[in-house]
């Protein structure tokens, strides 16, 4: 039986978690204040912590950054109220795997604690990369080809993310159109100069704020494209 603990000082909110996930089949424990919720998430013996980051004394943030600090690899569901879009990036970037806002739906928070305990149990990977990376406004998860803006998700093809991917692994540096055509298309694909700007353009609707003016791929001319990260 996969063990839940849930970290969150609304007493209703844990009740009806409670309930719930254990009318699922989980075995649940909870703890009310983030010095206990600490305490238990270093015993390290749970298959995934549901994470409130709004706590006394001790936030969930302090909580997730102390378990990862002490080699606590336990996936982590952050749960955030509305307007708190800064703290999810922060909680992806201190090791959290996912977030979900307040309110949420019962069958959503289900079908995420389903996906990240199927990912933890096939295992092996390890926890090098991060879930999600924060690139300009958004996060995107490139392992599962899923990216989002706050709480939207962005419909993108394999390619963009392909695309997308190439450019964030070489984050910094001036990227030829050459250079991404022969590592993202295959060589003999018919493809010109035109078609990989046409595509960055496209690319560029989804990803940018204001696809005008471009803070995530910016072109660099007469060479090609460059990605800035954070
Ligand atoms: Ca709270």
């Amino acid at each position: 039986m996969k063990k839940i603990l849930i970290v969150e000082d609304e007493l209703n909110m844990v009740q009806g978690l409670k309930d719930n996930l254990e009318f699922e089949g989980y075995e649940v424990d909870a703890a009310m204040e983030g010095s206990s919720g600490l305490q238990k998430v270093l015993q390290g013996k749970y298959d995934l912590i549901l994470l409130d980051v709004m706590l006394p004394e001790v936030s969930g943030f302090d909580i997730c950054k102390a378990a990862r600090k002490a080699g606590v690899d336990t996936p982590v569901i952050l749960l955030t109220a509305k307007g708190e879009e800064i703290d999810k990036v922060l909680g992806l970037e201190l090791g959290a795997d996912d977030y979900i806002t307040k309110p949420f739906s019962l069958r959503e928070l289900l079908a995420r604690i389903k996906a990240i305990l199927r990912r933890s149990s096939n295992g092996g990977e390890g926890h090098s990369e991060p879930e999600f990376v924060s690139i300009g406004n958004i996060q995107v998860n490139f392992r599962n080809y899923l990216a989002r803006d706050r709480d939207q998700e962005i419909k993108m093809s394999h390619k963009e993310f392909e695309v997308l991917h190439y450019l964030y692994q070489n984050a910094g540096k001036t990227i030829h159109r050459d250079d991404l055509m022969s590592s993202v298309w295959s060589i003999d694909y018919d493809i010109t100069t035109r078609t990989v700007d046409n595509f960055i353009l496209k690319l560029r609707q989804k990803i940018e704020s204001d696809p005008n003016h471009p803070k995530i791929i910016l072109t660099v001319h007469g060479v090609g494209y460059k990605l800035i990260a954070g």
